[in-house]
């Protein structure tokens, strides 16, 4: 099963400001919107590093690729937002801002949301999965939720 297939949904309303790709990022967001979490590696040494960047900082290369992961990971750590910090948030307050350590990223980690649960139940440490939010036709994000795949806890 890949990733694609973990689910989508919407969970953050069209007001949220969408994130700007640049030319490093472009590839990681084309990969998103195809609903594939990847992580840029260096194809000189292996290193992964995320967010993307133009050089390894491990040995300098330039080159890198895009390596998929498989979508699941754990939560790092995560903070409870109880303040509608845009309007529109109002209706989707409290909600879960999270650093996620996908497996298979090298120890990499990112910043996302942790959906589908309620708040006050989520912990550090606790299995997820990958989720996609389509913002638009070119745009999704990826979310993630309480693990309900393989892997066990
Ligand atoms: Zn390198």
């Amino acid at each position: 099963m890949s990733a694609a297939d973990l689910g989508a949904g919407r969970w953050f309303p069209d007001e949220m400001p969408s994130p700007a790709a640049n030319a490093e990022t472009v590839g990681w967001w084309e990969a998103a919107a195809q609903h594939r979490l990847v992580v840029q590696r260096c194809s000189q040494c292996g290193a992964t590093r995320h967010p993307p960047g133009p050089v390894c900082p491990v040995c300098r290369s330039l080159a890198s690729e895009w390596a998929e992961l498989p979508g699941t990971g754990r939560v790092y750590t995560y903070t409870i937002v109880r303040q509608a910090f845009l309007p529109a948030l109002a209706d989707v307050i409290p909600y879960v801002v999270a650093v996620v350590e996908p497996d298979g990223a090298g120890g990499t980690r990112m910043v996302t949301n942790v959906v589908d649960i309620d708040p006050e139940e989520v912990e550090i440490g606790m299995p997820v999965e990958v989720v996609w939010e389509d913002i638009g036709p070119e745009l999704a994000l990826p979310r993630f939720r309480p693990r309900t795949t393989g892997a066990g806890t």
